[in-house]
């Protein structure tokens, strides 16, 4: 078991530690844990950043091809609008999953997470309290 880039694992929608066990339950909806390494997938959280990723890229791509196509031949608007708009919808469709699964395996890779306050609790130096009842328990 070798692990995966997180680039391999993104476009295979696998898991991030083994490569194997399958990313997603449902179309967008993430496992709740790798089926072949048993890797807990409760750390992930891309919210909304393969949208952006997605939309963006696509949304670039498919306009330039427009706007080059639109220069060149000068189509009717009714064949721009009944090609563009389709084309954006499946382009974003198509990309949304291994995006999402390439951004989960950066999280995984970079051990990203939520922010916490650990180092400022009561235990931390520098004369920080932020729960004064827990300090005075000490
Ligand atoms: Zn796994």
């Amino acid at each position: 078991m070798t692990a995966p880039t997180s680039l391999e694992a993104g476009l295979r929608c696998r898991c991030p530690r083994c490569g194997e066990g399958p990313l997603f339950a449902g179309f967008l909806t993430m496992a709740p844990s790798c089926e072949s390494c048993g890797l807990d997938f409760s750390f992930a959280d891309p919210a909304d950043g393969p949208a952006f990723f997605a939309m963006t890229g696509v949304g670039i791509l498919v306009i330039a091809v427009w706007a080059w196509w639109a220069v060149v031949a000068s189509p009717p608007i009714w064949l721009q609008i009944l090609l563009v708009f389709p084309a954006l919808i499946a382009g974003c469709l198509a990309v949304l999953r291994p995006v999402k699964a390439w951004i989960v395996a950066e999280q995984y890779i970079h051990k990203a997470e939520q922010g916490r306050f650990a180092s400022l609790g009561v235990h931390g130096e520098g004369g920080f309290a932020i729960d004064r009842r827990k300090a005075a328990e000490r």
